[in-house]
């Protein structure tokens, strides 16, 4: 590589022309040079800065007029501040630019001139090629200029040259030093680089001054040579950025991807960042590998650097959000299954409560109310399916005498007991509930008055055999029932009244008894 900051041609120009106006300030040809230095320096900075072109404008007119030194001095360093603030980095690789600037360095003697002023202007924005096809006139011109400079210093015929005028002695000397900066200021691949150390040592070297011509064909080949190489590294360099923006893109489109589940979109993002990270370390990569220019590699990497950051932080959010929505998720679920605990213990409550409604709370069985419900169920089922229907209701006989002589509590074991009895003795279809005080009902669905009669009368036998002990002591214990059942038209007041009824008929026959209704069908 060439020297890490090179200094700017237009730098050099400025250095350059420094030292001339130094070296020539006791020889009185200040303003003489200070115009043609302007001149070129004109030339050399031509539309580059409008700034700067003010100002050499307004150096001309000084100079044109009144030639204050002051003034002059104030404007020159105006321009110096231009030119700082210009953007020094050297188009090393621009032939033309390069060759020109070699021209424009060169003290051309006068005579040679017009055949300068020729070259440069083929020279302005020439291809490589058309850079190789001008190597020609470039070497006659310095041929010219070596055999002037070799002239002796100065005679009577031959007034004194350009060199010998600024102080060099040689002319190859002044050429070799322009050739060296030449050199420096190139900002060349690695692989250039001992090619072009081998040029400069001929350059400087002391004897060599006769095959500076061949010497400067050789440079302007390397030149040309490298504006191939940085046409080759652009061309790499256009494939190397489509690549990165395809890359970019891509992760652009992966990133925009939206999951509805929260869970996925989660696991998604995650495999989101590792392709994103994985995208950014190839394209690092790629920079890597890539060795020209360094500028824009420091802009991409840049720029990456910020991609990179801004994915991390997408992802760190991202990573916060979903932990926090996760908690979120649980304190919910928490909240849910206490919510569900609470409405399951509610919903046992009211069924129990509901349950206690309808259940007698001396025997266990069911109530009056459950009663009503299932009579009204059954009889809108009797309607539909016409299938037989019948109700039996049962009375302790002399239970109130029981109650009497045995006492209260002795009465409510019986009636626990013979509820007891009710129970085991009917099937599951059956329906029996206590209806009040010492009576019982049976509801029995698909079954006959006939069938009815004898569950009926089976169950007071039963009732009739259980021994019934109090202080040790049988208690004979009978039921009375009477039985109806649904006929057409009927209504469950109607069956109701029937069976009670026949009960009274039962107790009126001396008790211990079943009775069936009567029933006829006219009105
Ligand atoms: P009958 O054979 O004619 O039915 O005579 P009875 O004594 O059974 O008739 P009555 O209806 O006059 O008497 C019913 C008695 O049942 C009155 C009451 O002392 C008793 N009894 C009603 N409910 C309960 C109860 O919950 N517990 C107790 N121990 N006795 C009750
Ligand atoms: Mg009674
Ligand atoms: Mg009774």
């Amino acid at each position: 590589m060439a020297a890490e900051e090179p200094v700017s041609k237009l730098e050099q120009w400025k250095y350059k022309y420094l030292e001339l106006l130094e070296r020539n300030e006791k020889q009185t040809v200040y303003t003489q040079l200070l115009e043609r230095s302007l001149g070129r320096l004109a030339l050399v900075s031509e539309g580059l800065d409008p700034a700067l072109d003010n100002q050499l404008q307004s150096l001309r007119n000084e100079l044109r007029s009144n030639k204050d030194a002051a003034r002059i001095k104030e404007t020159l360093e105006k321009i110096q501040q231009c030119i700082s603030n210009m953007d020094e980095t050297p188009r090393s690789s621009d032939a033309s630019e390069l060759i020109r600037h070699l021209v424009l360095s060169l003290n051309i003697p006068n005579d040679s001139q017009s055949r300068a002023d020729n070259l440069l202007i083929q020279l302005k924005d020439a291809s490589n090629q058309q850079v190789r096809q001008l190597l020609p006139d470039l070497v006659g011109l310095l041929d010219n200029m070596i055999s002037t400079g070799d002239e002796p210093q100065a005679s009577a015929k031959n007034p004194p040259g350009i060199f010998q005028k600024l102080g060099l002695s040689k002319v190859n000397t002044d050429i070799a030093q322009l050739l060296c900066s030449l050199i420096d200021n190139l900002q060349l691949p690695e692989m250039f680089t001992q090619q072009l150390q081998s040029i400069r040592e001929q350059v400087t070297a002391p004897a060599n001054k006769k095959n500076l011509p061949q010497i400067i064909d050789a440079l302007c080949s390397l030149i040309n040579s490298l504006g191939d190489q940085a046409q080759l590294q652009q061309l790499e360099y256009r494939a190397f950025l489509a690549t990165l923006s395809e890359r970019i893109n891509e992760l652009d489109d992966l990133l925009r991807v939206t999951v509805k589940d929260e869970e996925e979109a989660f696991q998604q993002r995650q495999k989101i960042g590792r392709k994103v990270d994985a995208g950014l370390d190839d394209i690092y990569k790629q920079i890597d590998i890539t060795s020209e220019p360094r500028e824009l590699k420091s802009i991409i990497r840049a720029r990456l650097t910020a991609l990179s950051g801004a994915v991390d932080e997408y992802r760190n959010a991202d990573q916060h959000r979903y932990y926090q929505s996760q908690v979120e998720i649980k304190k919910l679920n928490d909240r849910l299954q206490e919510m569900e605990a609470e409405a399951k213990s509610l919903q046992d409550g009211i069924r129990k409560a509901h349950e206690m409604v309808r259940k007698d709370s001396l025997t266990g069985i069911s109530n009056r109310q459950a009663l009503m419900d299932a009579l009204e169920t059954e009889y809108i089922r009797w309607q539909r399916y016409k299938q037989p229907l019948t109700l039996v209701i049962w009375d302790i006989d002399n239970f109130k005498q029981i109650n009497d002589s045995l006492g209260h509590l002795a009465g409510d074991k019986i009636l626990i007991r013979i509820a007891e009895i009710l129970s085991s003795s009917t099937r599951e279809m059956d329906f029996v509930a206590r209806y009040g005080g010492e009576e019982f009902v049976g509801l029995f669905p698909a079954t006959s008055l006939n069938e009815t009669l004898g569950l009926a009368n089976k169950i007071r036998d039963e009732i009739k055999r259980t021994r019934f002990l109090y202080d040790g002591k049988h208690v004979p214990i009978t039921v009375s029932a009477g039985v109806a059942t649904f006929h057409q038209g009927d209504n469950t007041e109607k069956v109701f009244k029937r069976a009670d009824l026949a009960l009274f008929k039962a107790k009126n026959q001396g008790r211990n008894i079943c009775v069936i209704e009567e029933f006829s069908t006219k009105p």
